[in-house]
């Protein structure tokens, strides 16, 4: 059945609170979330956008994420950070788009509710927002912080006037408030009750956006709108059965294994499946590892991660099977808790074996602060572990910036011995040390340095050989991420996002021009789930059968690919001139390392022929050069246009593809 395609946008003047809708059709080449943010963004670069995909109605496992579109003050460009589950309270607002313009004149809650009449829209100030940040009590006397307390605060203040099953509070931390890498936070509520699992629209410092620009602290958005035409299971199975071969909750799970528990690895979420595979890939005590052997690394990865910290997540998460979803009904459940801590694989590596903690307790503590804080784990981690590698090795005097003594750290080298390193005792020193830089950075004037990002710190500090440990990508005058925790180039590509997954990261060694026409081709179909609000866990299916759904359902002729590469290629245009090269000796020992362990070496004379090698004498040298290589088969790959990248995949290659989940 062909039903209506209505597109509903509420537009939203922060300075007079003024709102209206505006009814977008899909010939105006909008169809998604990121379609919609980056129209509002060619218009005006201040506004701040977010909305759901077309089919969050629908039972389609992982097609409610909440998309949020801005510039990015942290990248320095128009960035895209999605949050799970969220529009499956946002649908009941009854529009798909928000867009944000102006700013707030005090700091202020936005409330988006629809009481059955139309979408209403308040700003509510809040002047005492940094006592609640500071401790808020919920009903059973237990003192929350940060993110947490502020959506407790806003339950209590303004939850009645919701439905308690159809509302849900996103907020930013105090790091929006004090530096650029803020996220925006939003817990699970179930029955009116604030849920263990807490999703995030999380790299690109948006949340910092938000509040910073727009002076708003939490969006809070429910309603009692429904979709007349919301599809149902049942609708929906002959799509999965006619390209599949089955029904779709079944394709789903046998393509999300990875996700929710693999047999074959006895374990499952990312923490599981990343960690058991990891191996000779590890990277710890601030990527040191990558100069390491191969046989030092999976000695610490078999002692430190598999005897101990992957144990413990087994053992206590995996075994008792506590696992939740991220808010929308699915099947998958990749949340992955213990108690109140859910655990993934990048924050808890990036506030884990990098910053010199394997051990739960140690990391549950870390990556609960840096949370409610409001910080990107995944940013904050490689801040903390290179702060803590120079402070360590006594080129950053800790009194100095008001970070404790070296002397409280266990992070003077790296090690793979067990008899050096305690991983329960040393693991939480590590932690204790980490919490601390981050109180520092927050509220420690002589931190302030730090408050900008690891870049413009590493810069500005005056040490070479500190700039010369750090590792980040680089954006325009201070842009700044962080890249994802994977030891591959892709990772570290000049794409003209970084952080997200609009790169290749298999291991798999790919000559630089190569990789950058995959990198390209991996932009264009994340680009489709993320336009869609579907979950990127699913893709195994969902960037093949999308496409068809959406068409079909709404009778719509759109070739997919193509629209997305135009999407991909428009932000290319407007912000790759600004990607800047690796810099830094620590990138060029990771190429080095990652060049010499873990890609396959060539095997014949013409691959030799582009085997990129590192000059000992000048490694960041051969390192910009083998930067510039991806750059150019990117920028190759994007004049070229969308026949020249891969062919989307049809649902049965992608099965074949993918079979077992990826
Ligand atoms: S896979 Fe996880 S994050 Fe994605 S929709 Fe399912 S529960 Fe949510």
């Amino acid at each position: 059945m062909t039903v209506p395609f209505v597109q509903k946008a509420l537009h939203i003047d922060l300075e007079t609170g003024d709102h209206d809708i505006e009814h977008i059709s899909a010939s105006e080449g909008v169809i998604g979330p990121v379609d919609f943010g980056w129209r509002e963004f060619k218009k005006d670069k201040n506004v701040f956008t977010f909305g759901e995909g077309k089919l969050a109605s629908s039972t389609i496992p992982g097609s409610r994420r909440l998309v949020f579109c801005a510039y990015s003050d942290q990248w320095e460009g128009f960035y895209i950070s999605s949050m799970g589950g969220a529009a499956h309270k946002f649908q009941h607002v009854g529009v798909s788009y928000v867009s944000l313009r102006g700013r707030a004149e005090r700091p202020s809650v936005l409330l988006l509710n629809n009481r059955g009449e139309a979408p209403e829209a308040r700003i509510i100030p809040l002047e005492d927002y940094r006592n609640i940040w500071a401790g808020y009590e919920n009903e059973a006397g237990e003192k929350l912080i940060g993110i947490y307390a502020m959506q407790q605060a806003l339950l209590d203040l303004f939850g009645g006037e919701y439905d308690p099953n159809r509302v849900r509070i996103a907020t930013v931390g105090p790091s929006a408030e004090m530096t650029v890498e803020g996220v925006i936070g939003s817990n699970t509520i179930k029955k009116g009750v604030m849920q263990a699992v807490v999703d995030w629209a999380g790299r690109g410092g948006l949340g910092s956006r938000l509040f910073r620009h727009h002076n708003i602290l939490a969006i809070m958005f429910g309603g009692e709108w429904k979709d007349a035409f919301a599809p149902k299971t049942k609708e929906l199975n002959h799509y999965f059965e006619e390209h599949y071969g089955d029904k779709m909750t079944k394709v789903d799970m046998a393509m999300t294994k990875k996700y929710h528990y693999d047999p074959k690895l006895e374990t499952g979420g990312t923490f599981g499946a990343n960690y058991t595979n990891l191996k000779d890939k590890i990277l710890t005590f601030n990527y040191r590892s990558a100069k390491r052997t191969k046989t030092e690394r999976i000695r610490q990865h078999t002692d430190f991660i598999v005897k101990h910290y992957l144990k413990q997540f087994n053992e206590e998460t995996i075994k008792p099977k506590r696992f939740d979803h991220c808010g929308e009904p699915c099947s998958v459940a990749c949340k992955k808790l213990f108690g109140k801590y859910k655990k993934d694989y990048e924050p808890y590596h990036a506030l884990g074996p990098q910053c010199g903690v394997f051990d739960q307790r140690a990391a549950e503590l870390l990556n609960d602060h840096a949370d409610a804080m409001g910080f990107d784990a995944i940013q904050i981690g490689g801040t903390l572990a290179w702060i803590m590698e120079c402070v360590a090795d006594g080129l950053m005097d800790p009194d100095k910036y008001g970070f404790p003594p070296a002397s409280e750290l266990k992070f003077s080298h790296f090690t793979d011995d067990v008899a050096e390193f305690d991983l329960v005792e040393d693991s939480m020193r590590n932690a204790r040390y980490a919490m601390k830089v981050i109180d520092a950075i927050l509220s420690d004037s002589r931190a302030e340095i730090f408050r900008d990002g690891l870049r413009a710190a590493a810069e500005n500090i005056n040490s070479s050989a500190c700039f010369n440990r750090a590792v980040y990508l680089a954006h325009g005058e201070k842009g700044c991420m962080v890249p994802n925790q994977y030891w591959v180039p892709g990772m570290g590509s000049p794409m003209p996002l970084m952080g997200k997954y609009y790169v290749y990261y298999g291991s798999d060694y790919m000559p630089p021009d190569d990789l950058g026409r995959k990198n390209v081709e991996r932009m264009v179909h994340e680009l489709i789930n993320d336009n869609c609000g579907e979950c990127r866990f699913h893709r195994g299916w969902s960037e093949a059968l999308l496409p068809v759904i959406m068409n079909d359902r709404f009778g719509l002729n759109i070739d997919f690919k193509a629209h997305h590469f135009n999407l991909a290629r428009e932000i290319n245009e407007y912000q790759s001139d600004t990607s800047q090269p690796w810099a830094t000796r620590r990138m060029a020992e990771m190429l080095e390392g990652y060049l010499t362990y873990i890609a396959k070496p060539p095997t014949s004379t013409e691959e030799q022929a582009k085997y990129p090698v590192v000059d000992p004498e000048d490694p960041v040298g051969s390192a910009r050069a083998f930067w510039r290589a991806i750059k150019e088969g990117q920028e190759r790959a994007f004049r070229a246009g969308p026949d020249a990248i891969s062919r989307t995949l049809t649902p049965r290659q992608q099965k074949e593809r993918f079979a077992g989940g990826e």
